[in-house]
């Protein structure tokens, strides 16, 4: 099953190009539209660099014979006709409303598809009369081989198989999972993290400790800890309060993750988290 022949991406971000570049290399046409000429030129600039990228990895092909398959507008109505729009907005439910009737006025015979990681896909189908189906990929999508097919109450079951294809033509792996809060990743990884935290919080073992007690005893490529220190506490705690509030108290976020977060220390990008970064570059 081929990818459609004609596909938008509307939020050329680091998600909105990774996936545009994704499609390209499965031999779609691809439209990417942004909010203005600024976005619209570092929306080009990113695909352009990603294709530069597979092309040095030694993609078949040359860098115009992709690029020439890469058109950018700030018109969300050059959408007509498309067979599939991929919204890649920033995560606000009123953003992606928004967007999604743009796309829907344009296009009301695409199929969106919405790149949410967190957002009901099912309140955002409900939004258009569009088949609407999330398509969660992971960052950098590049170098991610996994994208959730996330199954709205209204996607019809023609489309999770469409979909599916699409995926594997990308290269990539399908999980397919319900639209439920956490979809199947963020639910169980961040699970995993709040208890590696509260073992933190009760002294059970050091950081690193625990880290290698999954990484060695259960072959994790990275410790939960080191991960959340990648990710960033505050975008962890963001998840999990949300997981609370949808799933109930076992995701309620350890007073640790609050004190640390409070106190700036994120992760990576502060230079401390559950391990000191000061000295790296
Ligand atoms: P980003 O901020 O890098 O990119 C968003 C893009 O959307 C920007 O180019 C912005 O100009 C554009 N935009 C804003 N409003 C718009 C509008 N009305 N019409 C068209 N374009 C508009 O964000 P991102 O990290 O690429 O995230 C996009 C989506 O992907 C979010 O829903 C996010 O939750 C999801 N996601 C992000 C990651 C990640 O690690 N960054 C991973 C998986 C999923």
């Amino acid at each position: 099953m081929a990818v459609p022949e004609k596909v938008g991406v509307l939020g050329g971000g680091r998600m909105g190009a990774g996936i545009a570049h994704a499609f390209l290399a499965a031999g779609a046409n691809v439209k990417v539209v942004d909010i203005n000429d600024d976005a619209v030129a570092a929306a080009k600039a990113r695909v352009e660099k990603a294709i530069q990228g597979s092309i040095d990895r030694g993609a078949e092909g040359t860098f115009e014979s992709w690029a020439e398959r890469l058109t950018l507008s700030t018109e969300v109505s050059e959408f007509a006709g498309f067979d599939l729009v991929v919204e890649a907005v920033p995560e606000s439910m009123e953003l992606k409303t928004t967007a999604f009737s743009s796309i829907a006025q344009a296009a009301p015979e695409t199929v969106i598809a919405t790149n949410t990681s967190s957002l009901s896909v099912s309140q955002l189908a409900d939004t258009v009369a569009n088949d609407v189906i999330g398509l969660h990929f992971f960052n950098p999508v590049p170098a991610s081989k996994l994208v959730e097919v996330v199954i709205a109450k209204s996607t019809p079951d023609a489309l999770v198989e469409t979909a599916k294809g699409w995926v594997e033509d990308l290269g990539k792996t399908a999980v397919v999972v319900k639209d439920a809060p956490g979809f199947a990743s963020s639910r169980l990884g961040v699970a995993i993290a709040l208890e590696a935290i509260r073992m933190v919080e009760e002294s059970v073992a050091s950081a690193r400790d625990i880290d290698n007690a999954m990484v060695l005893g259960y072959k994790f490529p990275i410790g939960p800890l080191e991960l959340t220190d990648i990710v960033g506490l505050d975008v962890r705690l963001g998840i999990a309060e949300y997981l609370e509030s949808t799933l109930g108290e076992r995701f309620a976020p350890p007073q640790l993750m609050r004190d640390m977060v409070a106190r700036g220390e994120l992760g990576r990008k502060s230079g401390k988290g559950f391990y000191d970064y000061s000295q790296s570059s």
